[in-house]
């Protein structure tokens, strides 16, 4: 067995693990240590996540957390450090068709433009004008396909004009490409099998092979095995519910020909989905935003279905004709499922120090991490090095995810919350 010492030990390279890494090695050179039980980054929610970049949320934390990771994405290389990053940022605008009334939309208009926000509200000719395929119908309708629908064009939509999607696998490597850069020490093939406490503190952390890193900070980036990895230090969550959920997508052949582009992202109250490009834009990619598509406990985050329901696929598809109503009914769909880590209280993730001296926790994102990522970086490596923030941290507070938070309010605890 050999014993080794670190400053900070980060469990979990995906993309908040080395969102962490990358913000603390920004500021500092101290000792971090990046332990990855798979083989490469990217293996759990990051390489399965749709990674759009909204800011449209219910509170102005949760919009400033967003809109200052989107600096952070329009801006990759500079934030990363690397000549040429692989990852790429999809300028496509985001286009929420959610059958507001005209004073709702201008309310989120004007207070997403209070807070530096590009948005602008579009009509129905606007849409059109803009995204051809699409079509400006709200009118909720029988998603079993079974009764008649007539679309009635509804006429006020808000548009995130510096918004879209980035590419996550590749923004992983380029992050772990910047922190090794620095001399952050990340480690793949390197399960934790134990977090070791004492005194109401923690002490490091045991591997597989027999490694123990003593370290005085141990921080929580595990995604869906976050609660494991809680467990091994005997630490609960309690009173919050952190559990991983199985999410699906669906990617559904774009015929160009008869489909005209572009198409942006789209959040569809009317078919509970929202969809986006991909391929290349050879594809269309759609998930939901229904809290009933969250709903199914992954017990084993090791062994769960990867593979699309065939329910869900008919029923999202269905919605996508509804809203591009040019899509041909032949056209090759395939799709998948990953896992959301759900805060099932507020779905917001719990962020920052535990009752357990060294040991934090960045968990529960839910279907927001990805975009979160450069913000909950900077968040805590500040905590950690107690350095202040610079260009690329976000001016919203920690406190607003600390765990000892009460539940934020929230209209509907689903993935648009
Ligand atoms: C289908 C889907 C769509 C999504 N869409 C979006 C979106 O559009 N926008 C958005 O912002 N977010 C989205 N998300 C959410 C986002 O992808 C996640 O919140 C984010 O990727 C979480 O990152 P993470 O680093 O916390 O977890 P992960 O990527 O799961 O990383 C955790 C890592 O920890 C490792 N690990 C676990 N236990 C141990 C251990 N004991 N020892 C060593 N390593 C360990 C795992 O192997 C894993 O690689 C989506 C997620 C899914 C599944």
């Amino acid at each position: 067995m050999s014993r080794e010492t670190a400053d900070v030990v980060i469990v979990g390279a995906g993309i908040i693990g080395l969102s962490i890494a990358h913000q603390i090695s920004r500021r500092d050179r101290r000792r971090v240590v990046v332990l990855e039980k798979a083989p490469n980054v990217a293996e759990g929610s990051t390489g399965a996540s749709c990674a759009i970049l909204r800011q449209r949320y219910t509170h102005v934390e949760a919009i400033t957390v967003a809109r200052d990771g989107l600096r952070a994405h329009r801006d990759w290389a500079r934030y990363t450090g690397l000549d040429e990053p692989r990852a790429r940022f999809h300028h496509t605008g985001v286009l929420w068709m959610m059958n507001e009334t005209p004073q709702a939309v201008e309310a989120g208009r004007s207070r997403m433009a209070g807070l530096g926000i590009g948005v602008e509200v579009l009509d129905a000719a606007g849409v059109g004008e803009r995204f051809p395929a699409l079509s400006a119908c709200n009118e909720p309708f029988d998603l079993s396909g079974e009764t008649e629908h007539t679309c009635v064009d509804h006429d006020t939509f808000l548009f995130e004009t510096e918004s879209g999607f980035f590419d996550p696998v590749s923004a992983a490597q380029d992050l772990l490409e910047a922190v090794r850069g620095v001399g952050v020490d990340v480690r793949f093939k390197a399960a934790v099998t134990g977090v070791r406490t004492s005194g109401g503190r923690v002490d490091g952390v045991d591997l597989t092979d027999g490694t123990a890193i003593d370290a005085p900070v141990v921080v929580n980036a595990a995604g869906p095995w976050a609660p494991r990895l809680a467990a091994m230090a005997g630490f609960s969550y309690s009173p919050w519910t952190i559990h991983p959920i199985r999410a699906q997508v669906i990617y559904r052949e774009w015929p160009r020909d008869v489909v005209p582009g572009p198409i942006p992202v789209v959040a569809d109250s009317s078919g509970g989905i929202y969809f986006r490009p991909e391929a290349g834009g050879q594809q269309i990619l759609v998930g939901s935003i229904l809290e009933e598509d969250e709903q199914e406990v992954v017990s084993d985050p090791d062994v769960f279905n990867g593979n699309i329901d065939a329910a869900f696929r008919d029923v999202k598809i269905h919605a996508l004709h509804h809203r591009i109503p040019s899509l041909p009914y032949r056209g090759q769909i395939t799709g998948v499922a990953g896992m959301y880590t759900m805060n099932v209280e507020d779905v917001h993730p719990v962020v920052g120090p535990t009752s357990l001296e060294g040991f934090i926790v960045a968990n529960g994102f839910s279907g927001h991490g990805f975009k979160e990522s450069p913000s909950i970086g900077s968040m805590v490596a500040r905590f950690i090095t107690g350095a202040e923030s610079d260009e690329w941290d976000t001016s919203a507070p920690m406190e607003f995810f600390s765990i000892d938070r009460a539940p934020i309010v929230l209209d509907q605890k689903a993935v648009l919350a």
